[in-house]
């Protein structure tokens, strides 16, 4: 394959979600496995609902979730572009006005179906004469544009759902320039796609009709060039069966974000829930890519658990070397030469990344400990060895305390542990122990700082 050329279309209308997300992974991670290019490209022809700060937004989500385009573009600074290609569809008589109102429409769809007949506009413009056309617009109606369809079958090979194929004559002409002159979806996309290069275009089966359209848009605007190939890929639906709207807030990448799920456990998820392959941790998307392929994705519906991303996040975590976390653990504050052992110690132990803190405070400050059993506490105290400790201090000195007071297993290790770090459970002391130090380890086992 030469470098593909994909691009990720959201509309600036709302933050994203983890399904939004899910297309700008598949097209990214397409893009990283064949050495292609990934652009943003904002769907934002719709003035009155897309804004610059939902733009930021999604950028910012993007970043979050490592995504970044090698260009952006925002389809309301290229209006020419689309004013062109609408003057070449004129002059091919594939674009005419009309100047029904959505109430006469709604009408005509009412009558359609009282009579059996699919809703499918009929056209009725296309019977307009000069005179007609000079009488609605002295009235002050203003057209708008329909794409005039060939009848017939579109057919092409979807990279996912195999050969797929519509029938156009089921289809109403659509729109594709709305009454105050600006553009629907439909043709500023193929313009762009036309302009831009673009090889492939991933995205959701909800599109599926619109290919057809699309492809007949591309064969009347470029007719010398082959169209992009296209894959649709399964949606996903919530654990009940529901879809999942961008509406969805809880679900949105910001929520997931502020929830301290994992990026890279997101990314995941998002991508190989509904495919063949496991879903499991990865630590890059580098990573994943290894692994993807658009043929993986299932045909059928993507059912998505976000309770999949506890366990994903902790182990992600797991996973991360100290490189790929440093520059997080000093924004906590978690830097110096401890902070890469209890890194390797804790990692395995967290159920979200700022959990860091509450070892760290257990290696680095003062904690409550509970002091269960202080006799046995203080006799093991005595016999912590001499520093400089390594991990293979604790083996030593809970020997020690085994054959002095005859204590092993958890009657041993338990009180220990509480009183070391005053949490039932936690990352091995082995580990722990160099890093506590032995003036914070006699003061915590005896509640003084020295053994009288
Ligand atoms: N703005 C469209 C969407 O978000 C883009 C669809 C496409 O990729 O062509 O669904």
């Amino acid at each position: 394959m030469t470098s593909p050329i994909v691009r990720f279309a959201p509309s600036p209308t709302g933050r994203i979600h983890i399904g939004n997300a899910r297309v700008a992974l598949f097209n990214y991670l397409f893009a990283a496995t064949h050495h292609g290019r990934f652009i943003l490209r904002f769907d934002d022809t719709d003035f009155a609902r897309s804004s610059e700060e939902f733009a930021a937004a999604i950028e910012v989500d993007l970043a979050w979730l490592g995504i970044t385009p090698d260009a952006t573009f925002r389809q309301s600074q290229r209006v020419a572009l689309y004013e062109a290609a609408a003057a070449k569809l004129r002059s091919a008589e594939r674009l005419y006005p009309c100047y029904e109102t959505p109430e006469e429409l709604e009408k005509r769809r009412k009558m359609q179906q009282a009579r059996g007949l699919p809703p499918v506009y009929d056209r009725a413009a296309l019977r307009l004469t000069e005179a007609d056309r000079s009488r609605f617009e002295a009235e002050g109606r203003r057209p708008h544009w329909r794409f005039r369809l060939d009848p017939g079958v579109v057919e092409w090979n979807d990279l996912i759902r195999g050969p797929a194929h519509i029938d156009c004559a089921a289809l109403s002409d659509p729109v594709l320039i709305r009454e105050d002159g600006s553009f629907l979806y439909t043709l500023p996309s193929v313009a762009d796609d036309i302009d831009m290069s673009v090889t492939h275009v991933i995205r959701g089966e909800d599109h599926v009709t619109n290919t057809a359209v699309q492809l007949q848009l591309y064969a009347a605007l470029a007719p010398q060039a082959a169209p992009p190939l296209f894959a649709h890929h399964n949606l996903l639906i919530g654990a009940g069966g529901e879809g999942l709207s961008k509406r969805t807030g809880s679900l949105s990448i910001a929520s997931l974000r502020e929830e301290g799920y994992e990026a890279m456990a997101v990314a995941a998820l998002a991508t190989l829930t509904g495919s063949s392959d496991n879903v499991h941790a990865v630590r890059s998307l580098a990573e994943l890519a290894q692994s993807f392929d658009i043929a993986h994705v299932s045909r059928n519906p993507a059912r998505f658990d976000p309770d999949d991303l506890e366990t994903l996040t902790h182990r992600t975590l797991a996973l991360f070397d100290f490189e790929d976390v440093r520059d997080r653990l000093a924004a906590l504050d978690v830097v110096g030469h401890k902070a890469e052992p209890l890194w390797r110690a804790a990692r395995g132990n967290l159920a979200r990344f700022d959990d860091i803190l509450e070892w760290w405070r257990v290696v680095e400050a003062e904690i409550e400990p509970t002091r269960e059993d202080p006799a046995f506490l203080k006799e093991a105290a005595e016999l912590l060895p001499a520093e400089p400790w390594d991990e293979a201090s604790w083996a030593a000195w809970t020997a020690d305390v085994k054959t002095a007071t005859g204590r092993k297993g958890k009657a041993l290790f338990h009180p220990l542990r509480l009183a070391l770090t005053a949490k039932e459970s936690g990352p091995e002391l082995a580990a722990l122990l160099p890093l506590i130090g032995r003036f914070r380890a006699l003061s915590r086992l005896t509640g003084e700082s020295r053994i009288a």
